[in-house]
Formats: structure tokens, C-alpha cells, sequence
């Protein structure tokens, strides 16, 4: 039994956000996989619902130096999407890594993203990919990086009446330039990851890295950069002992806790195995030789 106090279906965003303005207590709702559910196991209830299911969100657009993706963009649609395919496959890797068809058929990237968890198979690619969020509300616009967005376990940093209307990611020249989702989960599908992990790496004419970039999920209460990993890579030509001390310090940026699905102990294995496994691939996607 689902208690609804009362459903919107704004048609256009000005009406949705005059909605939101005027009734601040209002949820949003997507596909609603994760709020229909909430509202299943009643830790929400009496609900007022704004859906999004009329409102022009979904879609992938190449600008040029930027992918910008709507919120309402279902996983399904990113993965099947060309321009993701040919631009951005790590972001259709984790879109098919979540859940199962089901899920991916209705769920969002912006309510995986708006939703706050650590676990969340889009967080690590969209870290990773340094992806910038355009949050609106009858007031305005404003553009809040990702690596802010996030501020604890099923926190995010949506004021009242705001809602998440754009996802940006840079996406300038793409010669010699790889990018690297991984999925640890204990099943292929219908699974939490136990760690994911995300890289990317670009490097320059002479084959040293000129950009480095792990980002990890699960591993810390909110997805996180590793940045002392990163730093060492920068300016390298990476080998093979160069990648296992990456993978050491991809552990300083991680908080890792003991859950059922894994220990603190083995989820710091996989921090650093992972984190290597992603680097090693996105440098090799580079141009890179295998290592
Ligand atoms: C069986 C099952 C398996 C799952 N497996 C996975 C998995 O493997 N990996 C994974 O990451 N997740 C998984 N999930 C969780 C869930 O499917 C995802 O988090 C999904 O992306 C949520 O998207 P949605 O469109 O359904 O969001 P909704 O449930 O509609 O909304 C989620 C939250 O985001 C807010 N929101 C949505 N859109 C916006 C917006 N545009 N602006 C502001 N706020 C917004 C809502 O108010 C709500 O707080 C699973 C869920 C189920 C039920």
C-alpha cells in the first residue's frame, strides 16, 4: 500500500518549479525505484508526489567540449544511446551493471545521483569524469561540480525547490583518452557493489599521463577522488610498480566500513586492486601499453 496525499504531473519546468516553490515539503520522483520503494517499507509516508514523467529531462546532447545528459535520461536510454556509446562508454558500463533490465528501463541517472548513496554505479564514472550539475529552482540556475554534491550516507546538496535539471561533463579532445568503470558486486545482477571503481586517463604526445583521475564508490560514506593516487601518476609514464604504489595511496582518500556484504578489511583489498585494475585499463584505452 502506497499513502499518496497527492501526485503533480507538472508539463512543463516552470510549472514543476513554481510546484516546488509553492509546496517545499513535495518529493520528487523520477522512476521511482528508489522512493517507491521507501514509500513500500513506509519510512515515507503521506507523501506528496511532483513525478517527472511529462517534463522534457531525458535525452544525451554532444556540445562539442561537453556531454550534457538530462536527469530523466533511464539507464536503458544512456546505454543504448550512441553518443554515450562512442564518447562516454564507462557511463554505459555502469548503466548496465545496475540493477537488472527492470530497473534499468525506469531508473534514472538523476535520481541515482540525487538519491545520495555511496553506492550509487553512476557516482564513481561521474567523479571520475570531473561531471558538473545544473540545479534549478524558481530562482535560477546554479552549477554545483559533482565532487560537492555529495555531502554523506543519502545526503545531497538540493536546497528547498531545487531540482537537478542538467549533468554536464567535459568532453574536450578524446585522442589518446580512456575511461574504466568496474562493478564488484557478489552477483552479475539485481546487486549492490561491494566497491566500484572508475578511471580515467589521458595522456600526452610523449606517452606520459596528463591527466589521471580514480574515483571510488562504496569505499568512504560518499564516493570520493583519490587524489593522492592521481598525483603520483600525473607526469609519469606509468609502470608496472608505479601502479602498485598508486593503488597504496588510492587507500589515503578512503574511509571504508565493515557491512554485511564485506569488511572494512577486505573492501581496502579491493580499494587497491580495483583502483590499479581501473588505471591499468583506461591507460591501456589511452594508447598505453598493457601492463
Ligand atoms: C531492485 C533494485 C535494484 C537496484 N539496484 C541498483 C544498483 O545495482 N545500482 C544502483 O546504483 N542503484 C540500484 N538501485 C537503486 C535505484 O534503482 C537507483 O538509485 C535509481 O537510479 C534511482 O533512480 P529513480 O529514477 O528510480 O529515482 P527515484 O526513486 O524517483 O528518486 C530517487 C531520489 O532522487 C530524487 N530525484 C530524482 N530525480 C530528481 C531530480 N531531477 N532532481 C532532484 N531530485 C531528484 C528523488 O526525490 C529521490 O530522493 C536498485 C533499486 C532496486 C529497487
Amino acid at each position: 500500500m502506497y499513502f499518496v496525499k497527492k501526485l503533480y504531473l507538472p508539463e512543463t519546468l516552470p510549472e514543476a518549479l513554481k510546484i516546488l516553490k509553492e509546496h517545499p515539503e513535495t518529493t520528487i520522483l523520477a522512476g521511482g525505484t528508489d522512493v517507491l520503494v521507501k514509500m513500500r517499507h513506509k519510512r515515507m509516508r503521506d507523501v506528496t508526489l511532483l513525478s517527472l514523467a511529462k517534463l522534457p529531462l531525458s535525452g544525451v546532447e554532444d556540445k562539442g567540449d561537453e556531454i550534457v545528459i538530462g536527469p530523466g535520461t533511464t539507464f536503458t536510454a544512456l546505454a543504448e544511446n550512441p553518443i554515450m556509446q562512442t564518447r562516454l562508454p564507462m557511463l554505459c558500463t555502469a548503466a548496465r551493471s545496475m540493477g537488472g533490465p527492470q530497473i534499468q528501463n525506469v531508473a534514472t541517472i538523476g535520481g541515482n545521483v540525487c538519491n545520495g548513496a555511496t553506492s550509487a554505479d553512476s557516482a564513481p564514472s561521474l567523479f571520475a569524469l570531473d561531471a558538473v550539475l545544473t540545479l534549478t529552482s524558481a530562482g535560477g540556475d546554479r552549477r554545483v561540480p559533482i565532487r560537492e554534491f555529495y555531502t554523506g550516507p543519502g545526503r545531497v546538496k538540493l536546497e528547498s525547490g531545487e531540482m537537478l535539471t542538467a549533468i554536464h561533463i567535459p568532453a574536450g579532445e578524446q585522442a589518446r583518452w580512456g575511461g574504466v568503470y568496474i562493478k564488484f558486486s557478489t552477483r552479475k545482477a539485481m546487486d549492490i557493489a561491494i566497491l566500484g571503481s572508475a578511471a580515467v586517463c589521458e595522456l600526452g604526445e610523449d606517452g606520459r599521463v596528463i591527466k589521471a583521475a580514480i574515483a571510488m564508490g562504496v569505499a568512504a560514506p560518499t564516493p570520493v577522488r583519490c587524489t593522492d593516487a592521481e598525483a603520483l601518476l600525473t607526469g609519469k609514464t606509468p609502470t608496472a610498480e608505479l601502479l602498485q604504489e598508486a593503488g597504496r595511496l588510492a587507500l589515503t582518500a578512503c574511509s571504508p566500513r565493515s557491512s554485511w556484504r564485506a569488511t572494512k578489511e577486505y573492501r581496502e583489498a579491493l580499494i587497491q586492486e580495483l583502483s590499479v585494475r581501473a588505471f591499468q585499463e583506461a591507460y591501456r584505452l589511452a594508447g598505453g601499453k598493457a601492463l
